[in-house]
């Protein structure tokens, strides 16, 4: 099988024709149109065998992970997801391995209306990129820079079940097998936050995606905004999967893990009601857990109110 072949069989079929693409698969290059009075908005993300997966790590999750990345960048950025680019390197054409992984990632693309519209496919080590467009109305895409003190500061969903998942997976941890199965699934097949990102337009004024751990997002948000913030330990979400590991863990995996793709959120107070109301569509919940302040830097309180040590976050290329 030839590379033409394997687009035209794997990733050419799609059961989702958007009106807005004038050219998709099988050019030079993708043509679409672009909503009058819309911005563009685009991400792009890798992922890398050995680094974000382990060889021989399902295909499907790889797909759906794949795209699920790249969606939660643009739900951070409060933009709609139209379109996607798809480089694949592989190997070789294993013809299940490309038939699990094209599912996984088509299926998640459906859910959303996104459309894959071309890419490019070499042979060489596992390797992914996606990249994703998407639009705002102009002027409106969120950022990570508008914080400013005395906004409520915002978790969506639950923190640290993927940061389990990946331990559980080291085998550095021994959960009970229901809440094995909770953690594994968020760390594979996390799901991206587009329906309220899309809803905190015009409400929250910075947002962030968790994709690294909370204190390191969180830190970039703080940066980008030139403010500080202080943290209320015993607001931030957690699982009864967590729950169940927490003597193991203590706060530092729901605090710095990486992989949850919640949204992080600042609120100016006025805006709270507002968000009250578009936020009991939000199946994933949210959450207050902290406020922003003019004092540069990351605080957190303990459950007595007590200062609680930061946890180091995760980087690439930490020394
Ligand atoms: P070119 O050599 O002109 O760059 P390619 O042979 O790389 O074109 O690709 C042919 C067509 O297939 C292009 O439309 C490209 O966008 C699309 N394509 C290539 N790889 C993929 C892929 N992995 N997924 C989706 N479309 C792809
Ligand atoms: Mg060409």
């Amino acid at each position: 099988m030839n590379e033409f072949e394997l687009i035209r069989r794997y990733f050419a079929p799609q059961a989702l024709a958007r009106d807005d693409v004038v050219m998709g698969i099988g050019d030079d290059g993708a043509v679409v149109a672009v909503p009058a009075g819309m911005q563009l908005v685009i991400a792009t993300d890798t992922l890398v065998e050995g680094v974000h997966f382990v060889q021989g790590a399902d295909p499907g999750a790889i797909g759906h992970k794949a795209l699920a990345v790249n969606l939660s960048d643009l739900a951070a950025m409060g933009a709609q997801p139209a379109w996607f680019t798809l480089n694949l390197t592989a190997p070789g054409a294993d013809a299940r391995w490309l038939q699990a992984f094209a599912q996984g990632l088509l299926q998640l693309a459906r859910q959303h209306d996104v459309q894959l519209i071309g890419g490019d496919t070499t042979r060489g080590p596992l390797c992914i990129t996606v990249t994703v467009c998407g639009f705002v109305p102009a002027g409106q895409a969120l950022s990570r820079a508008g914080a400013r003190p005395g906004d409520l500061i915002y978790v969506t969903g639950l923190l640290g079940d993927a940061g389990l998942g990946l331990l559980q997976e080291l085998r550095k941890l021994a959960l009970p097998e229901d809440c094995v199965r909770v953690v594994l699934e968020r760390l594979h097949r996390p799901t991206p936050r587009v329906a309220v990102g899309n809803a905190l337009r015009g409400l929250a004024s910075a947002c962030i995606d968790i994709s690294d751990g909370l204190v390191g997002d969180l830190g970039h948000l703080l940066a980008a905004s030139g403010v500080g913030a202080c943290l209320e330990l015993k607001r931030v979400p957690v699982s009864p999967a967590y729950d169940a590991a927490f003597a193991h863990v203590g706060w530092d995996v729901a605090l710095a893990a990486g992989d949850d793709y919640e949204l992080c959120f600042t609120l100016p107070p006025a805006h709270q009601r507002d968000l009250h109301r578009v936020g009991s569509q939000f199946q994933c919940g949210f959450v207050q857990i902290g406020v922003i302040e003019a004092e540069a830097g990351l605080r957190i309180r303990d459950e007595s109110g007590r200062p609680f040590p930061v946890p180091r976050a995760y980087t690439h290329f930490a020394s």
